[in-house]
């Protein structure tokens, strides 16, 4: 029989002492899908997933794997009965076996040559077939993440949780391993759940992501979504980087600004206020000889293969731009760009996070 669900988070709160860390946290996650919840550090992200793993007691509400009820207030079946992979920030290894015998300890039920071919197999999928006789002392802080991703994933298991299961690593094994990982995941129709801070791991990841904030999830989308369509200021401030101009609502998919009229597919058509702040992201804002709109660079970023610039208009205004590398401008130079702005998405007129973090502590 198939099911709907094989994980199910229903209205879940957990308390340390008065504070509530996760409060009413709801979501579901489909047998095979990867999910990804993410957000600032504080927000509960751990605390969630050591309540799916049952380590964690619940205040209120319940959990379910396929179906079954493993966490609620009265009941908490152990870890080790949920049959469940695990990576924690700790990485928990077991300092007595070696990288291969660590990797191969959730297999002892599988005959001798499909374990070795296992192993093998993990070892050189996470770069670290040379490393298979060492101990886990011998190795870097990102060598033992990598171990203990290879431990887990090895008894394939139905359900999978990892805590920042990257943090370790430099950028470029991350992005490998990122998509080595996902590829691991898919290729054995593991479902998954990780927490992470970083967006570009949950984007490289997750099929869906939660954003959450304050022990609950904002949005809950796609990460093309949560990107292009946030849904709420916290979430266009938190996911990727964007500065809001303000303009006045003219039609259903018109804002007049400064610079100009900006037309695309309105994300909210039931928001009423005819002030609004427009979210423009630097892939909104394109380098254009003969674009309309004049800007002085007032700061760079160089990211490799892209320039971001802040870009300075002559009303004070300031925009992101991303500019390919080859485009190298200094600070003071004076550039040219115009507005290809798809989704529309703008919010009722208010302060920034930037802008409320500057008055608070002004
Ligand atoms: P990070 O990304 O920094 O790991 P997080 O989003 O995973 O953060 P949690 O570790 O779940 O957040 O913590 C949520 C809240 O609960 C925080 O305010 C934290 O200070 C608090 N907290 C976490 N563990 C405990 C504990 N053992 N006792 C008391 N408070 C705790």
């Amino acid at each position: 029989m198939s099911i709907e669900y094989l994980l199910e988070v229903d209205n879940i709160t957990c308390r340390y002492g008065q504070d509530r860390a996760v409060d009413g946290l709801n979501f579901d996650v489909r047998p095979g899908s990867v999910t990804c919840l993410l957000g600032p550090s504080g927000c509960g992200k751990t605390t969630a997933l050591r309540a799916i793993a049952g380590f964690q007691a619940l205040a209120k509400g319940e959990i379910r794997i396929e179906g079954e009820p493993v966490s609620t207030p009265l009941q908490l079946v152990p870890p080790e009965r949920r049959q469940l992979g695990m990576v924690f920030q700790d990485h928990a290894l077991f300092p007595h076996l070696k990288v291969a015998d660590n990797v191969a300890a959730g297999l002892r039920h599988q005959d001798e040559s499909l374990r070795r071919q296992t192993v093998n197999g993990l070892l050189e999928r996470m770069d670290l077939n040379a490393l298979g006789d060492r101990f886990p002392h011998e190795l870097s802080g990102g060598q033992q993440q990598r171990v203990a991703l290879a431990r887990a994933l090895a008894p394939r298991p139905r359900l999978l949780l990892m805590d920042e299961p990257f943090s370790n690593l430099d950028l470029d094994l991350r992005e490998r391993l990122g998509v080595e990982v996902h590829d691991l995941l898919k290729e054995h129709g593991i479902t998954a759940v990780m927490v992470t801070h970083d967006q570009y791991d949950a984007f490289v990841l997750g099929d869906e992501v939660g954003i959450m904030s304050q022990g609950n999830i904002l949005q809950w989308d796609t990460p093309y979504n949560v990107y292009h369509e946030p849904t709420s200021r916290f979430v266009a401030d938190f996911i990727g980087n964007g500065v809001f101009i303000r303009g006045t609502r003219t039609g259903d998919r018109t804002v007049d600004t400064e610079l100009g009229v900006i037309e695309g597919t309105l994300d909210r058509p039931a928001l009423t206020s005819a002030l609004v702040d427009v979210l423009i992201r630097p892939d909104d804002v394109l380098p254009d000889p003969d674009g309309a709109i004049s800007a002085r660079v007032s700061r760079k970023a160089f990211k490799g293969a892209d320039i971001l610039y802040t870009l300075t208009l002559p009303s004070g205004t300031t925009l992101l731009s991303l500019f390919p590398s080859h485009d190298n401008f200094s600070v003071g130079d004076h550039v040219r760009v115009r507005l290809n702005v798809d989704h529309l998405v703008v919010f009722p007129i208010g302060k920034t996070v930037a802008e409320s973090m500057a008055s608070a502590t002004a």
